[in-house]
């Protein structure tokens, strides 16, 4: 399986790293070993002395496509969760000083949190969904899909131009503004809204 990540996909985000805002989708991938499942310690690398939390609604492919259509790219995803795209930001900042590739930054073993999977439809009638992170119980990211630059339908038809997507690959769809730094100690967990109006809890990640 592959993991896509796509940067910059909230305005807001991209504003507060003085990123220009972008008309196409910044694509980067993890590899498989960068997966951490809900619920798993995630040890503070040594390697970075500024990890940043990322909290992003993850969408799992149920179909082998390429080169998407729009009016077919809805029926390759029927269930979301949260994860969380944990960054070196010193690492990273280094990189794009350089013009350099972010994947050491990005794409390290545990780096990728992803949360329990459920419906899309238990979470958004209209494709639009609420979600945010609390880290040891506050609100720091607070985000709706209906902010996104580039929908989930247009992602799956502009990445499957460039990489087949397979059943189990996961998107992670850009996070919203409010990204910051995370310590040992620190319990983070991801909530969505459901269609019915509560928060549910899909993601939780203690970090060690
Ligand atoms: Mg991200």
């Amino acid at each position: 399986m592959k993991i896509i990540c796509i940067g910059r996909n909230f305005a807001g985000h991209a504003k507060e790293l003085n990123n220009p805002v972008l008309t196409r989708p910044v694509i980067f991938m993890k590899p498989a070993t960068a997966l951490l499942v809900n619920g798993k310690p995630f040890y503070y690398p040594d390697f970075t002395k500024d990890l940043h939390h990322e909290l992003e609604v993850v969408l799992k492919i149920c179909k082998n496509g390429k080169a998407i259509l729009p009016q077919f790219a809805h029926s390759y995803y029927e269930e979301v969760t949260l994860g969380i795209d944990f960054t070196a930001r010193d690492i990273q900042d280094e990189l794009k000083a350089k013009g350099h590739p972010w994947e050491i930054s990005k794409s390290f073993d545990g780096s990728a949190v992803v949360g329990k999977f459920i419906p899309l439809e238990m979470v958004s009638s209209d494709g639009n969904i609420e979600f945010k992170l609390r880290k040891n119980g506050e609100v720091v990211q607070h985000g709706n899909t209906s902010d996104m630059i580039t929908s989930f339908d247009q992602l799956i038809v502009y990445v499957s131009q460039y990489f087949r997507l397979l059943q189990g690959d996961l998107i992670y769809t850009g996070t919203p503004a409010g990204v910051g730094p995370v310590q040992i100690g620190d319990k983070l967990q991801g909530f969505i809204t459901t269609v019915d109006g509560k928060e549910k809890q899909l993601l939780s990640c203690q970090v060690k």
